[in-house]
C-alpha cells in the first residue's frame, strides 16, 4: 500500500473564485506544478479530492467539471508534473438539480472520495497526508487517520483566525509549496 497526498483544490491547487464558471479563470498558482513535482518524485501518489457542489446548484455541469481537470493536467504536464487520479463530489442536500440532491458520503468532510481513492489505488492513509485551505480538509485527514496540512491560500488564513474546538492541523503554512516541503521531510518513502 503507497502513501499518497490528497490535495484539495480551490484555494489550495488554483484560485478559489468562488464557482469557477468559466475554464479561462483557472489561475494556477505560480508555485503549484513545481510542488506537485517534488511529491511526484518523491514517490507519493497525488489525488486530488474536491467538493463541486456547483454542479448539485446548477452552476455547471459534471462535463465542465472534468474538462477542468484535463485542462489542469495539462498545464501541469507542461511543467513535468501529474496528478494521479481527481475525485470530486457534485452533491448537495439543498441543490437545485433533482439528480444531484441528497445527502451522500462523499461532500467532504466525509471520507468517501478518499476511501475510493484508497480502494481504487491502493494506498495506506496512516502514511498519506491531506492538504486543503479549510477546516474540512483537517477533519478529513483526522477521519481517514493521515496527517492535516492546512495552507493560508484561499480562505486558509481566515480559517487559520477562526480556530475550531477539538480540531487541529498537524502544519499550518503558508502555501502549498510549504506544504510539500513539510511532507517531503517527514514522508519515509
Ligand atoms: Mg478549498
Ligand atoms: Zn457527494
Amino acid at each position: 500500500m503507497r502513501p499518497a497526498v490528497f490535495l484539495d483544490r480551490d484555494g489550495t491547487l488554483i484560485e478559489d473564485v468562488g464557482y469557477l464558471p468559466r475554464l479561462d479563470q483557472i489561475a494556477v498558482f505560480p508555485w503549484t506544478i513545481d510542488a506537485i513535482r517534488a511529491l511526484n518524485r518523491a514517490g507519493l501518489v497525488v489525488v486530488v479530492i474536491t467538493n463541486q457542489s456547483g454542479v448539485a446548484r446548477g452552476l455547471f455541469t459534471e462535463a465542465f467539471v472534468e474538462e477542468t481537470h484535463r485542462q489542469l493536467s495539462a498545464r501541469l504536464a507542461a511543467g513535468k508534473a501529474r496528478i494521479d487520479a481527481y475525485y470530486y463530489c457534485p452533491h448537495h442536500p439543498e441543490g437545485t438539480v433533482e439528480a444531484y440532491r441528497r445527502p451522500c458520503e462523499c461532500r467532504k468532510p466525509a471520507s468517501g472520495m478518499v476511501d475510493g481513492a484508497v480502494r481504487d489505488l491502493g494506498l495506506d492513509p496512516a502514511r498519506s497526508f491531506v492538504v486543503g485551505d479549510k477546516w474540512l480538509d483537517m477533519s478529513l485527514a483526522r477521519t481517514v487517520g493521515a496527517r492535516g496540512i492546512l495552507v493560508r491560500t484561499g480562505t486558509g488564513a481566515a480559517e487559520e483566525a477562526r480556530l475550531r474546538p477539538g480540531l487541529t492541523a498537524d502544519a499550518i503554512v503558508d502555501n502549498l509549496a510549504a506544504a510539500a516541503s513539510w511532507i517531503l521531510g517527514k514522508s519515509e518513502v
